[in-house]
């Protein structure tokens, strides 16, 4: 195994822990690009690490600082960096860990190079899922999920007992309001909502795990991976997390892929895959936790999930509308411009009010996610009153 990687969001939660495995696996793995938003500091450091061929980074003043520091490595910055890090030379494995759909089209076209893709990325699936499948089918590549809970259903599925799968069930923590009334929604703090019992991720995912909308973007991001019917996925609260999903066949026979919530076991097994090895994480030891639950999910009290089987209906742009509007409200809600619940009914208005259309083309979508975010905003600014904070 001689993996040679080009890791897109290298310094975010599952870029560090993907750059840690490689670290302990320089026999297996190799960086040859890396992409990151932001953070000026950490790619510096990881650059002088890994030796990257190729490097990028958001902003065009950072990467003139980087041009000066790194002779050795070609470095460029902005959407153009993404592609040019996802098709650098040698590369035959993406990690896409980037957050928001910035890196959807780097990521297409991967998939036309016939690239391993591991995707830890929802949007991708979410905003393009139709043409993601049909890239896939025509140049043959394969993706190999990272998120926990399909890589507990691509690991429980067979290609022999795919034929035979009745149905997926994913699992979900609940994140810190599922036991909560849903008359105190409108009191939630920020600081509330960041706080994860289970997993510990960055902010944006985590302001989507107390809405539930990241489960609503897994619902949509399975229906896609495992080219499933609405009526094949469920959902169950597990607050444990330690059953990271199910699969029920046409037997009634269930299985189930466990661990504990450390998000290096689902990275390293979409590197290695179909291989496995050793890894240095915690141990699951099943006899030291007492129980694990499992709780229905109240749609009525997260309508994100609702929203989210309406997706699968609507097809289209239906994901990219829920995904766009739902970037901006979360935005809108840690900036204090609406409360929590507000987030619910602003994607709510503009899954009702945007044009369901199809996606021909990957040059559409930049162009549409930018005119669903501008409807998104000018909707929030007309109506911030009704859901401002108290
Ligand atoms: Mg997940």
């Amino acid at each position: 195994l001689n993996r040679k990687i080009a890791l897109l969001g290298s310094t975010g939660s599952i870029g560090t822990n993907t750059l840690d495995i490689i670290r302990k696996n320089p026999d297996k793995f190799s960086i040859v690009s890396l992409a990151c938003g932001n953070n000026l500091e950490m790619i510096r450091s990881q650059i002088r690490e890994f030796h990257p061929a190729v490097a990028s980074i958001s902003s065009k003043k950072d990467r003139d600082i980087l041009v000066t520091e790194f002779p050795e490595t070609k470095i460029y910055s902005g959407s153009e960096g993404l592609m040019e890090v996802a098709m650098a030379n040698g590369v035959d494995t993406v990690v896409t860990a980037t957050s928001g759909s910035h890196s959807i089209n780097a990521t297409l076209e991967a998939i036309k190079e016939g690239h391993r893709i591991c995707l830890a990325n929802k949007e991708t699936l979410v905003v393009a899922g139709e043409l993601v499948n049909k890239y896939l089918s025509d140049f043959g590549s394969e993706i190999i999920p990272i998120d926990s809970e399909q890589s507990a259903i691509f690991q429980c599925i067979s290609e022999n007992s795919r034929k035979y799968l009745k149905k997926v069930i994913l699992t979900a923590s609940g994140g810190p309001f599922f036991k909560l009334d849903v008359e105190d929604f409108e009191n939630i703090k920020i600081k509330d909502a960041l706080n994860h019992p289970v997993w510990s991720m960055g902010e944006k995912i985590t302001i989507d795990s107390s809405t539930l909308m990241n489960k609503a973007l897994e619902i949509i991001e399975a229906f896609y991976l495992f080219e499933l019917n609405e009526d094949q996925i469920d959902l169950l609260i597990h607050p444990q997390s330690i059953i990271h999903s199910m699969v029920e066949f046409v037997d009634n026979s269930v299985l189930s892929q466990m661990g504990i919530p450390d998000m290096k076991i689902p990275i390293q097994y979409s590197l290695s895959y179909p291989d496995r090895f050793e890894s240095n994480t915690e141990k699951l030891e099943l006899d030291k936790i007492s129980k694990l639950e499992f709780f229905k999910a109240d749609k009525e009290k997260f309508p994100s999930i609702k929203m989210a089987f309406e997706v699968l209906n609507e097809k289209n742009n239906s994901g990219l509308i829920l995904n766009a509007s739902n970037e901006v409200a979360v935005e809108s809600f840690m900036s204090g411009e609406i409360q929590f619940t507000g987030i619910f009914h602003v994607v709510r208005n503009m899954l009702d009010s945007c044009d369901i259309i199809p996606i021909q083309s990957a040059d559409e979508i930049f162009i549409m996610i930018e005119d669903v975010k501008r409807n998104t905003r000018e909707f929030i600014k007309e109506n911030r009153n009704k859901w401002s904070r108290k």
